[in-house]
């Protein structure tokens, strides 16, 4: 597809993003048709026949992702779910295993497990930051796929992508890195050596909470043709509308994460200090674990910051459910900030497993509104918490 020849935001403003033909639109018209006259029998226009084999608005996306993560192919999906499922499917067979971060999103986890899990896909959960750990991992002749979110979610932790790239290729395995959390303005993966990029596009890349949708980029053509295959022949595939959506949220990344970073930072800064506050997990401050990292491999620290406070889980339900400009709600990456409870909301679904997350955490996806309005949301939120001593 597009070679990326530009910067980052000049791709994500051009690439895909041819002008109309007709009636020399500069915005890309939206085709909601499903089905593609041929020009005579075996003659395809411009290569489309049917709408779940392609769809002009759904390549223009693709070209436009697969120019920003630096890859060569990009597919596009009904959800980031559908999008993972799609890979599994197209990179592993029974008997094979997954060796994953053990506090990757708990969708991942639960698709991996619970489905894929019944279809013979083993999956080993560990800390992705002991390489030791991993490397023995890998070894094994049925570890196939390395899966690796960084900055995971919700405990933002770092893992080194290069390094495990570097495993997984020893030992003739896939990495797969889910680039949801970073997007790919400020990570990319495949640079730093790894084969396959999801995303769940429903969160920075759409931007707006208002589209649901996943994707895939790889350079390798190989596996660019199994998983194409996997999303014609299942048909998971994004919806005309969806795609546009998403096209639209992408143009703007770059101006959004630059506004995400800065207030995370601010937010994360002003906590540290907070009584109620127990830890901040944020990579963007220089006491966190990955920190030096994260400043090497991403070229931002991101909008997302964890708490843990003081007050136990009390605590954390009641700021919760305090804020008026953050909203209690799941998802993530949206222009509006976000709270979220993971141990009963998001992250429900992993409770009692290895991958269970403390019930003293908060999450908030830090929006791109006014910042001083985004401190003094919470430290009303935490001043009812501070009284009680
Ligand atoms: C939301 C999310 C997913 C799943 O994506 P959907 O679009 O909800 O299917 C996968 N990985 C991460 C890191 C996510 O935040």
């Amino acid at each position: 597809m597009t070679e990326n020849r530009h910067g980052f935001a000049t791709d994500a403003i051009h690439a895909g993003q041819e002008i109309d033909e007709v009636f020399g639109a500069v915005v890309p018209p939206l085709h909601f048709s499903t089905t593609y006259a041929p020009d005579g029998i075996g003659n395809l226009r411009r290569g489309y026949d049917y709408g779940r084999a392609g769809n002009p608005t759904r390549t223009s996306l693709q070209t436009q992702l697969a120019a920003l993560e630096g890859g060569r192919h990009a597919f596009s999906f009904g959800s980031g779910l559908a999008a993972e499922d799609a890979i599994i499917r197209a990179v592993t067979r029974p008997g094979q295993r997954i060796v994953m971060g053990n506090d990757a999103y708990g969708g991942s986890y639960r698709l991996i497990s619970r489905i894929h899990g019944d279809w013979g896909i083993a999956n080993t959960p560990l800390d992705l930051t002991d390489l030791d750990r991993v490397a023995a991992e890998m070894s094994e002749p049925d570890a196939t796929l390395l899966w690796v979110e960084t900055p995971s979610n919700p405990l933002m932790s770092i893992t080194d992508i290069a390094a495990l790239a570097k495993i997984a290729h020893e030992n003739n395995a896939l990495l797969l890195v889910d680039n949801t959390f970073a997007s790919p303005y400020l990570q990319q993966p495949l640079a730093l050596g790894a084969d396959i990029v999801v995303h769940s596009t429903t969160k920075y890349i759409g931007g707006h909470s208002d589209v649901v949708g996943g994707a895939v980029i790889t350079s390798d053509d190989e596996l660019a043709a199994s998983i194409g295959f996997q999303q014609f022949a299942v048909g998971a595939v994004s919806g005309p509308l969806d795609a546009y959506l998403t096209t639209r949220g992408l143009k703007t990344l770059a101006v959004r994460m630059d506004r995400h970073c800065s207030n995370a930072q601010a937010i994360a800064e002003h906590l540290v200090d907070h009584p109620a506050v127990e830890r901040v997990l944020y990579p963007g401050l220089p006491d966190h674990p990955g920190h030096e990292l994260a400043k090497a491999q991403m070229s931002g620290f991101g909008g997302m910051v964890s708490i843990q406070l003081a007050g136990g889980e009390a605590a954390a339900r009641k700021v919760a459910e305090g804020t008026r400009l953050f909203i209690l709600a799941e998802s993530l990456g949206g222009i509006e900030s976000l709270m979220n409870y993971p141990h009963e909301m998001t992250h429900a679904s992993v409770r009692g497993t290895e991958l269970a997350v403390p019930e003293n955490l908060l999450r908030l996806s830090v929006g791109i509104e006014d910042v001083a309005d985004l401190i003094d949301d919470l430290d009303t939120a935490l001043a009812g918490l501070e009284r009680r001593g």
